[in-house]
């Protein structure tokens, strides 16, 4: 059975046994309170007879007849008894004489113990009527005084009242059976929405059936929803990143394959033409050379990125030294700045100290160095300032050069990503540069974005954490 409707079948099922329990416990206390109040009646008309018969100083029949006509209640039976329970007196029998001693009654014996009793519902053996009886006992004539009432009269009304009561009781219960169903069938949707969802994913099933894309507007609801949505938006997460990989591979394979193809060319060549002079050859291994230089270059590169990527906790963070490692880079790239007749304007202080890692740095400022001297043009100048941003050290990499149109400027930092295909790949670039840049920064705690300087050129803005400890 489905929990919406065990729920519902329980709280039903409590529910109309409290009801019930409700129903029967107010029926004694009705049923208690009316005998109370009967048996008060009763009492003080036996007081009254009993004052009447001791004024008159005769309990004569027609004495008490006389009485019992003035102060007449309809089914009233009036029964005088002695203390030897010989019945003296019954208004509704005609030969009392013969009725049996009554000593044994029950209302009689707590009469005698207590000075009255009752006796409530007892088929009368006499009259084969239920009565409600009330015996007094009256210390000064010697005598019981009973009274008694029909009592089926007065259940009659009881049950009468009760069935109204029953009615209500029942509408009640119809309306809250109502209301609970309702929701207990909210609850039970939504538990086995949750239910389907659950079997889905273990089955590897979709996620996107009409069941599942709508849920009740309550809390249950609300917190099915949310863990439907979240695991969709993992899902399709895990799909982005599966398609990510695969692009990822195939741009790989593809900056691969032509250097593998050159070398190829140049090796069938020196194979099918074993009589080309030596300079040729030379000149073909060179090449073949620099191919596999190139193909070492984008394998490391691709092994850089994925070492931060999958195991970013492999990296060592020590104390370095970034003025000193761009110092090294400056240097280094002395050659080829002149070459471009470029000049270098290195305004960071002598020494800047970080925690982090010295060759991920190290590759920062060498791949926007290199990046500057390759794309920027010509007579072009890298200036690199830097400011402290309390926790980080905020750089700022900047070139007036040719720059980078607008549109491109949020793609470069994509794995294989060029803004001049050709051009790019002329230079012997692959478009890794960037990504490992980005992906170094973050690593360091930082951020980068890029922007086109007003006179031309592309400013690279950066942060790089000053040590583990800050956030
Ligand atoms: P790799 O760095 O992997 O050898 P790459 O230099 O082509 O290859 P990135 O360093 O990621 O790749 O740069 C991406 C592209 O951004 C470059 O191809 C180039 O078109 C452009 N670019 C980068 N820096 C500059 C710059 N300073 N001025 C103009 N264009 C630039
Ligand atoms: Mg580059």
């Amino acid at each position: 059975m489905a929990i919406g409707k065990k729920l519902s079948a329980s709280i039903t099922v409590i529910f109309g046994l409290f009801a019930f329990s409700f129903m029967v416990f107010q029926h004694y206390r009705e049923k208690e309170f009316k005998i109370e109040c009967l048996n008060i009646q009763l009492q003080d008309y036996n007081l009254r007879l009993s004052e009447s018969l001791y004024s008159s100083g005769s309990i004569a029949d027609s004495i008490v007849e006389s009485y019992i006509h003035r102060h007449e209640m309809q089914n009233l039976r009036v029964t005088i008894i002695d203390s030897l329970g010989q019945v003296l007196y019954d208004n509704r029998i005609q030969d009392y004489i013969t009725m049996d001693n009554h000593l044994h009654r029950k209302e009689i014996r707590e009469a005698s113990e207590k000075g009255q009793g009752t006796d409530i519902e007892r088929t009368s053996a006499t009259m084969g009527e239920e009565y409600f009886y009330s015996a007094t006992y009256i210390p000064q004539l010697g005598l019981f005084i009973r009274s008694a009432l029909p009592y089926n009269h007065d259940l009659k009304d009881s049950l009468r009242a009760e069935k109204e009561y029953i009615w209500l009781a029942l509408a009640v219960f119809i309306v809250l059976t109502f209301i609970l169903s309702r929701f207990t069938r909210k609850l039970g949707n939504n538990i086995n929405k949750l239910q389907t969802f659950a079997k889905r994913i273990a089955l590897g099933e979709s996620l996107e059936i009409e069941e599942l894309a709508e849920f009740s507007n309550d809390e249950l609801g609300e917190i099915a929803e949310r863990i439907v949505k979240i695991y969709k938006k993992l899902q399709i997460t895990k799909e982005e990143q599966n398609k990510l990989k695969r692009e990822l591979t195939q741009n790989a394979a593809h900056e691969l394959k032509t250097p593998v193809a050159s070398i190829q060319g140049y090796m069938e060549t020196i194979l099918t033409h074993p009589d080309i002079s030596d300079e040729m050859r030379q000149q073909f291994i060179v090449q073949c050379f620099s191919q596999a230089q190139r193909m070492t270059a984008i394998l490391q590169d691709i092994s850089t990125l994925n070492k931060i990527d999958e195991a970013p906790v492999a990296y060592e963070f020590n104390e370095v030294d970034i003025s000193q490692i761009v110092g090294q880079i400056v240097d280094a790239s002395a050659l080829h700045l002149k070459e471009h007749r470029m000049h270098f304007d290195n305004k960071l202080p002598s020494s800047l100290l970080a925690y982090g890692d010295a060759s991920l740095i190290h590759s920062i400022f060498r791949n926007l160095t290199d990046n500057a001297i390759s794309y920027a043009g010509d007579g072009s100048t890298i200036t690199l300032t830097h400011s402290d941003k309390d926790t980080h050290w905020q750089f700022t990499f900047s070139d007036n050069g040719v720059g980078i149109p607008a549109e491109h400027l949020s793609r470069i930092f994509e794995r294989f990503y060029r803004v001049d295909k050709g051009r790019s790949r002329k230079l012997g670039g692959t478009g890794l540069g960037l990504a490992i840049v980005k992906n170094a920064v973050q690593l360091h705690g930082g951020m980068i974005a890029a922007f086109q300087n007003k006179d031309g050129g592309v400013r690279f803005v950066f942060t790089i954490r000053k040590s583990v400890g800050h956030p």
